[in-house]
């Protein structure tokens, strides 16, 4: 709470009356599974999140995630219900964009090395989960149904399509590979949503891009990302990021100044 409300105090009220009102289910107990995730209820515009707290920092990643999801429908909640569905490349943005506001806090009050190397490792394994794993899923997705247009793909096939965008998205960098990623990873096989990959490596640096442009910007910024985030239900990405944060999402700067916070990240970790 205290991290969010250097952004946006909106934002932090917010999470302290998800807290009072008992929104979040973050109990761990036997049989319970890690992770999490949010769930809303428009008529009684309220919000639920379920998760498992263990204790660790990721944990309070996911934590800050689904509160960001949770308050991206809180600030919809007015807005008429046709234009409050967003589409996939938004639905990342508001939880990357809470997740990285307490990560970087985090990081930035470390009370020791060792504690810092350990929070930023966290951080960057998030950019090679972004950018490698959610990119070789993305490969992979792209590959499979160029083949299945010609038939069945078998499951020697696809382990070989699984292993080959793996090794092309990490750059051969790995020890071992997961050729039978495709079985366990339950968003292969939501057959409504295809391609339920790049949203995530999008609205990372979709997120990244708008907390560069925070960390620039005045107090203006808060009632800035509200009015875009409720506008993300009924504007195309590019006119979204043209409206609300003055930025043009068809060129690379923005793009870049979000890369090179993580290039950032690497650099201080190595020199650690
Ligand atoms: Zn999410």
């Amino acid at each position: 709470m205290k991290h969010f409300r250097e952004f946006s105090p909106k934002m932090a009220n917010f999470a302290k009356m998800a807290f009072e009102k008992r929104w979040i289910e973050a109990e761990d107990r036997p049989g319970k599974r890690p992770g999490g995730f949010c769930t809303s209820f428009p008529d009684s515009e309220q919000t639920r999140v379920f998760m498992t707290y263990s204790g660790t920092s990721s944990n309070i990643s996911t934590l800050a995630h689904e509160l960001g999801h949770a308050y991206h429908q809180y600030v919809m909640n007015d807005v008429h219900g046709l234009n409050q569905g967003y589409a996939m490349n938004v639905a990342e943005t508001a939880s990357t964009f809470a997740e990285m506001i307490v990560a970087d806090a985090s990081v930035l009050n470390a009370k020791d090395k060792q504690e810092k190397l350990e929070l930023l490792e966290d951080k960057i394994q998030r950019s090679i989960a972004f950018f490698m794993n959610i990119h070789a899923r993305f490969v992979f997705e792209t590959r499979f149904y160029e083949e299945r247009k010609k038939g069945i793909v078998s499951v020697k096939r696809l382990n070989e399509l699984m292993l080959d965008a793996q090794k092309e998205t990490y750059c051969e960098a790995l020890e071992e590979y997961d050729p039978s990623f495709w079985a366990s990873k339950l968003h292969f096989h939501i057959t409504s949503t295809p391609f339920y990959n790049f949203p995530y490596t999008f609205g990372y640096l979709f997120s990244l891009g708008i907390y560069a442009h925070a960390k620039r910007s005045n107090e203006s910024f808060e009632d800035n990302y509200i009015a875009l985030l409720r506008d993300t239900g009924r504007m195309k990405v590019e006119d979204l990021a043209w409206k609300h944060l003055k930025v043009d999402l068809t060129k690379s700067d923005f793009w870049e100044a979000a890369m090179e916070l993580c290039v950032k990240d690497v650099e201080e970790f190595i020199s650690l």
